[in-house]
């Protein structure tokens, strides 16, 4: 597989165009910043009243309506969330995207799910950071990067990728490596990872193990250390150094204990459910019910958010991060707590 750097890639060839970044959200607030830092013209579009602009502003960036950001750019790179991504796109972008023009995005969702069908002269490509806003700001800032993914969905320049490339090396991207993808492929790997392993799967195998122990008699304040709190210790080595590794760091009671149970608790038969999941992803099941949810105004959503806040878990939970004041919540404990 052909990974890209940067000897491979020419700032030049983004730093000729100016970019619209639209967001100043978790991707937009780094994407806005690097390009600046890289020497490239960079406009910010935010909707009016947006509680963001003064940070943007603050920031040393120029800020201005989405419509008025996308008639000033060659490059419109797309930072919104992603359910409002389509309705933004006709009411504000279309209408104003230049003849020729680049529109790009972070993650393929509306593009591969055709919920945005841009017109022909458009190039559209994709720049995903594997890593989240604040690391692809503070690594680029280190002098490193985070690698991302590209891929090119329209070339009617001829000239997509290399663009997309330029992009990802002024975003700090080709410091670490780029790696060449589809919109399918980026887009239905993503949403299988979320569903089935990091989101989904996780959350249910740290409730289950919970309830288990707490039902079996034992104290949640105990639970939660052994099936929440620990679960960061295992990740990082898994992060630092895979399965093996973490396996290595282990005690020989536990890696005995993960070779000989771990088939009970999840069984191989556990990837035929994996893979509905990802027959529903792929087939655009999963992608219309989505879609459907925001147009009624998200009711499974809220509903589930008010259903999981009740969880057992999460009374526990502020009492004993209380107690370690060396945790520091990205997200305000009351925050987290709205919709309970
Ligand atoms: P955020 O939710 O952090 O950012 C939202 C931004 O969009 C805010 O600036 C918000 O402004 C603005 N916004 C929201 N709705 C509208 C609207 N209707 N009109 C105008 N502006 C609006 O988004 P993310 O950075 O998380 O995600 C952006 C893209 O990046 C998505 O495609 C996502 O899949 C992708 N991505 C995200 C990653 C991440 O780390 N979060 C990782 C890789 C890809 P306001 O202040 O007005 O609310
Ligand atoms: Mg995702
Ligand atoms: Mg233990």
């Amino acid at each position: 597989m052909q990974v890209y750097y940067d000897h491979d890639a020419d700032l030049e060839v983004i730093r000729r165009k100016t970019v619209a970044v639209l967001g100043f959200g978790s991707q937009g607030h780094a994407h806005a910043q690097n390009l600046k830092d890289a020497g490239v013209p960079v406009v910010v579009g935010l909707r009016p009243g947006s509680a963001r602009w003064a940070a943007a502003e603050a920031a040393g960036l120029e800020v201005l309506e989405v419509a008025e950001a996308v008639r000033r750019a060659e490059v419109v790179m797309v930072l919104l969330p992603d359910e409002a991504q389509a309705g933004v796109y006709r009411e504000a972008i279309a209408p104003n995207l230049k003849e020729g023009a680049a529109l790009a995005f972070a993650h393929g969702f509306n593009i591969h799910f055709g919920q945005i069908r841009p017109r022909p002269d458009l190039d559209v490509w994709m720049v995903a950071p594997k890593g989240p806003g604040h690391l692809v700001r503070s690594e680029y800032a280190a002098g490193r990067g985070v690698p991302a993914l590209v891929a090119v969905a329209q070339d009617a320049s001829g000239s997509a990728f290399q663009t997309a490339l330029a992009y990802a090396k002024a975003i700090g991207a080709t410091r670490a490596g780029v790696i060449p993808t589809t919109f399918a492929e980026e887009t239905e790997t993503d949403l299988f990872g979320e569903q089935a392993v990091l989101c989904g799967g996780l959350t249910r195998l740290i409730a289950y193990g919970f309830e288990t122990l707490v039902e079996a008699g034992y104290k949640p304040e105990i639970a939660y250390f052994e099936v929440l709190h620990e679960m960061k210790l295992i990740v990082d080595l898994l992060y630092e150094s895979g399965l093996a590794g973490m396996r290595y760091s282990i005690s020989n009671t536990a890696e005995y204990g993960d070779y000989t149970r771990g088939d009970a608790v999840l069984p191989p038969e556990t990837k035929e459910r994996m893979r509905a999941v990802l027959q529903e992803i792929r087939s655009g099941v999963f992608a219309r019910e989505w879609i459907l949810e925001n147009q009624a105004g998200r009711p499974v959503l809220e509903a589930r958010r008010r259903q999981w806040a009740r969880h057992p878990i999460e009374a526990i939970g502020p009492k004993l991060r209380a107690m370690m004041p060396f945790l520091k919540a990205r997200i305000a404990e009351e925050e987290v707590g709205r919709a309970s």
